[in-house]
Order: structure tokens, then sequence, then C-alpha cells
């Protein structure tokens, strides 16, 4: 599914200043999420790398951070139009913050319970690899947190 965004970032080349690609899966070109430099035409701070199976962006004056396919569909949406829409919801889930949401203040256990299927296995490596198909992808700390909830609830499973 790579194959598609990249497609997709060749077809920029014609529409953005500076459009350099620079390795098989890293391009830069100027902003046009911020106008990058207006005064000095040659600068080019936004990039697009591969992260896993997917293309990310970033610029290096404005700050803007996306997915590419996220970035397509603010600046370039008669491309985006072209991606397709399960394409769009794997990389909404992967791209999903979900430790903010795990390690929020006064998260409740019964809600975190629901979100991540906490109930749904008894077994630990038959949950871990539900969430895992579900592209649910979480960090170390957020995995303790959801470990612990799990011990109380697996108690009265
Ligand atoms: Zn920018």
């Amino acid at each position: 599914m790579i194959a598609n965004q990249v497609t997709i970032v060749q077809e920029l080349e014609n529409r953005v200043r500076n459009f350099r690609r620079k390795t098989q899966y890293m391009w830069n070109w100027s902003c046009d999420v911020c106008g990058d430099s207006k005064v000095k035409l040659h600068k080019a701070r936004f990039y697009v790398n591969k992260k896993d199976d997917n293309l990310l962006c970033y610029c290096h004056n404005c700050g803007y951070s996306a997915s590419f396919i996220m970035y397509i569909r603010l600046k370039h949406p008669d491309l985006y139009s072209r991606l397709s829409h399960d394409s769009f919801i794997e990389h909404a889930n992967v791209m999903f913050d979900y430790s903010t949401i795990i390690n929020r203040k006064g998260m409740d256990d019964t809600i975190l319970q629901k979100l991540f299927y906490i109930d749904k296995y008894k077994d630990f490596s038959q949950w871990y690899a539900y969430l895992k198909n579900k592209k649910i992808l979480l960090d170390k700390k957020s995995m303790e947190k959801l470990i612990e909830v799990r011990k109380n609830i697996v108690n009265i499973l």
C-alpha cells in the first residue's frame, strides 16, 4: 500500500517548489503548508520519510507533522480522493495517538477495558495478538498501564 503513496508523491513534482527525491523513500520540497520562505525561494524544509509501511511528513520551518495521507487530504484533495478509503482507515489507526488517551488524567479503567478489548481474551498472548492484528501499536508505558488494568479485570472474568 506504500506503493500508492509513492505514486502520489511523485505527482507532486509539478505542484510544489524545489521537489527533490533524496533516496528511495525520502523526498523534500518547499513546504506548502506554511509557504516555507517566500523571500529565499530555494528553501525547502518539508520532508517526507518512510516509517514502517507508511509515509510521514515533517516541516522544519513550521513544525507541521502528519502522515502523508493526512497532508494530501489537506493540501491536495484531488489526489487524496485516489487513495482508497481502506488505506486511510488503516493509516489513521496507525497514526492514532493511543498513549495520550491511555495516560490521560482521570482515565477510567472501564473505558480502557472497552477501547482496548481488555476483557475479550483471558489469555494474555491472545489478547496481545488481537491488538497487533487491529494495528493498535502501543509504547511501553501505555502497555504497562493496560496490563495493570487487565490484572484487575482478568481476576473477575
Ligand atoms: Zn511548513
